[in-house]
């Protein structure tokens, strides 16, 4: 099956921090997949952005070289490199200063979406929106791209979200969840509201509870010294990990459109009570044979901050009332394994005896590796010998699914860059839902600073700290395998 490629209006996308990591490994790559498949017209211009004094030509070079690096599967061909380089071009500004950002405005053209991408750190994103509009070269149309962190508590959400409202409107701002990129999150909805199979049974009285992981095996590597100051609730839960439960929970919108979408995840969020101090457990991994633990990573030896979450969340409303949700996310774990699972309640009444055990529907949605998703069906065990019971996956792997072409799922920041083109916010967080995020996350992160909680530790290559596991079998409950 070949995917459709919509085309989309003509832009200039400006990547401030163009040489950055995010942008190599990420942003350019996407950018030339999203060409190579015939989506980005053909007088399309990405205009690099960045401290460094270089010229177009060793830009391109460095995207050149990014591309054959990250871009995935194998060598790009180099005439497809070298179409794709012609619209690549490069401006040195200061975001601090004055300099560069008049010859930046020559390149622009007036008849086409300008898109500004920040990818640069958080300190710099108000300056970045303050000369935009001083030098004249933000439009009423124009967008800007706000990356994570947004904020590190809400108060310094609130200001961001003040300072960049000074100079664009809600309208203009896409802030990233590449989280929402993700070609199965959207499935999630897909499956929820174009099916009526689930709908039905997706609340407390059919769902037994909800499981959210996303499990890393890297350690916190070169991002030691920002990680250290965040920690695994700020860096994930605050945001992935709660954009992810707001599209498991949130009431059906009245139309798949921006504003009807983040009202119904907002909405969620506001639902959700305070967790309970037990409910919480923050763990950080030790040293093995191979390397040293956290604390060696960050070099301080005195860290109390949390590689590792895993809680219990609860939303007070009708649909959701008495369904927990448990969410963990961590590094240095067993496996690299992101996945959402709706594990719903026992059959009412089992006529075949308590023999033939107990047996559980399950929607897992993986999100990686190979995004999917399984639903686990009880059936028959074949064979003689009485009524033996058996829960079976119904497999939608979607590279097997939708054959070659439709099985190269594209990456989240490819769809993201090629929505804020067309000017779907969408799969962007609005300012509300950010704020809202932070004021659950905020009193949790401030308890265990508050009283000195140390986290507890756990072994690399391992499912977390000994007490997220209790978190779940003082329910009755376990945590599903975290593998790939
Ligand atoms: P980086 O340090 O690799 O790159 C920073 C870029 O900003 C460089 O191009 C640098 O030249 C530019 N820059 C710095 N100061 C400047 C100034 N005064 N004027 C103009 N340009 C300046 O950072 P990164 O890893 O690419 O991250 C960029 C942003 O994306 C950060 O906000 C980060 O939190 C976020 N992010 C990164 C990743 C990732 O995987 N790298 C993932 C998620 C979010």
């Amino acid at each position: 099956m070949v995917s459709r490629v919509i085309p989309v209006d003509s832009f200039d996308l400006v990547i401030f921090g163009g040489t950055g990591d995010l942008a190599r490994r990420k942003i350019l790559p996407g950018l030339f997949r999203r060409f190579r498949a015939g989506q980005m017209p053909a007088d399309a211009q990405v205009i690099g952005a960045a401290r460094s004094d270089m010229d177009d030509a060793a830009f391109r070079e460095m995207v050149r070289e990014a591309i054959v690096e990250f871009g995935g599967n194998g060598t790009p061909d180099p005439g497809d490199l070298d179409a794709f380089l012609e619209r690549v071009a490069y401006q040195s500004v200061d975001a601090k200063g004055e300099a560069g950002w008049s010859e930046l405005e020559d390149k622009l053209r007036d008849d086409c979406v300008r898109a500004f991408y920040f990818s640069v750190g958080p300190s710099l994103f108000g300056d970045l929106a303050e000369r935009l509009r001083t030098f004249g070269l933000a439009t009423e149309t124009s967008r800007i791209v706000v990356e994570k962190p947004f904020g590190n508590d809400l108060e310094s959400a609130r200001a961001l979200n003040r300072e960049l409202a000074q100079y664009f409107d809600e309208t203009q701002i896409y802030r990233i969840d590449h989280y929402l990129g993700k070609e199965t999150v959207q499935n999630l909805m897909a499956v929820r509201f174009g099916n009526v199979l689930f709908e039905p049974l997706w609340n407390a009285q059919f769902v037994d509870h909800i499981q959210i992981t996303v499990a890393e095996t890297v350690g916190v590597g070169g991002r030691g010294g920002y990680y250290d100051h965040s920690g695994a609730m700020r860096d994930m839960v605050q945001n992935h990990l709660m954009q992810l439960l707001c599209l498991i929970a949130m009431e059906p919108p009245a139309q798949f459109e921006p504003d009807a979408v983040r009202d119904e995840k907002l909405k969620v969020i506001r639902a959700l009570d305070p967790v309970e101090p037990h409910h919480i457990v923050r763990g950080q991994y030790g040293a093995d044979e191979k390397q040293p633990g956290y604390r060696a990573h960050v070099e301080n030896e005195r860290s109390r901050t949390e590689s590792f979450v895993a809680l219990k969340a609860h939303i007070s409303n009708w649909r959701w009332a008495g369904t927990p949700f448990y969410l963990r996310t961590g590094k240095m774990l067993r496996a690299r394994a992101s996945e959402i699972a709706v594990v719903f309640k026992d059959a009412p009444h089992s006529i075949f005896g308590a023999e033939a055990g107990r047996h559980r529907n399950v929607l897992a949605i993986r999100l990686q590796p190979n995004e999917g998703m399984t639903l686990d069906v009880t059936i028959k065990e074949p064979g003689p010998g009485g009524m033996r019971l058996l829960d079976v996956p119904l497999d939608m792997s979607f590279a097997d699914a939708l054959g070659p072409d439709g099985g190269e799922v594209p990456d989240a920041y490819e769809r993201l860059v090629m929505d804020v083109i067309r000017g779907n916010q969408t799969l962007f967080m609005r300012g509300d839902e950010v704020e809202a995020a932070w004021a659950w996350t905020d009193p949790l992160i401030d308890s265990w600073e508050a009283r000195g909680d140390v986290p507890k530790p756990y072994d690399p290559g391992s499912s977390g700290p000994e007490d997220a596991l209790m978190l779940m079998h003082r329910d009755g409950r376990r945590w599903r395998d975290i593998k790939a």
